[in-house]
């Protein structure tokens, strides 16, 4: 079981299977979205994401038009996105996650944004 909230507390979680695959993301998309170098997220069910408290805390912001990203609007912290063209999935940002199993991400992506501070084993070729 795997159990998150937003920074505020407003929004909690819980997701109810394991968390089996984990990418970081070094997009500039990823990095504006979640004002840090990467994005650290995770492809899950969205049947078994349930949102414990907090619902009408939820804000959705569309930067394209078919992926939402959701956030918390009293603290900002993004929670997980969506794309209208894959119904079940959602992208859960893991950050938030305050218990449960979170494995090592095996794939990273756009590493040519990943600075060279960073030494993050995935990112070297
Ligand atoms: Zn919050
Ligand atoms: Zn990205």
């Amino acid at each position: 079981m795997i159990r998150g909230q937003c920074l505020c507390g407003a929004v909690k979680y819980s997701y109810h299977a394991p968390i089996v695959e984990t990418i970081i993301c070094h997009c500039l998309d990823c990095q504006k979205a979640q004002g840090s170098l990467f994005a650290f997220n995770s492809p899950i069910d969205q049947q078994q994401f349930v949102i414990e408290q907090g619902q009408s805390a939820l804000k959705e912001f569309f930067y394209t038009e078919n992926k939402a990203r959701v956030f918390c609007q009293h603290c900002g912290s993004p929670l997980y996105s969506y794309r209208k063209d894959l119904p079940n999935v959602i992208r859960l940002r893991l950050g938030t996650v305050s218990e449960g199993n979170i494995p090592a991400p095996k794939q990273a992506f756009f590493v040519q944004h990943c600075p060279d501070f960073l030494s993050i084993q995935l990112c070297q070729e």
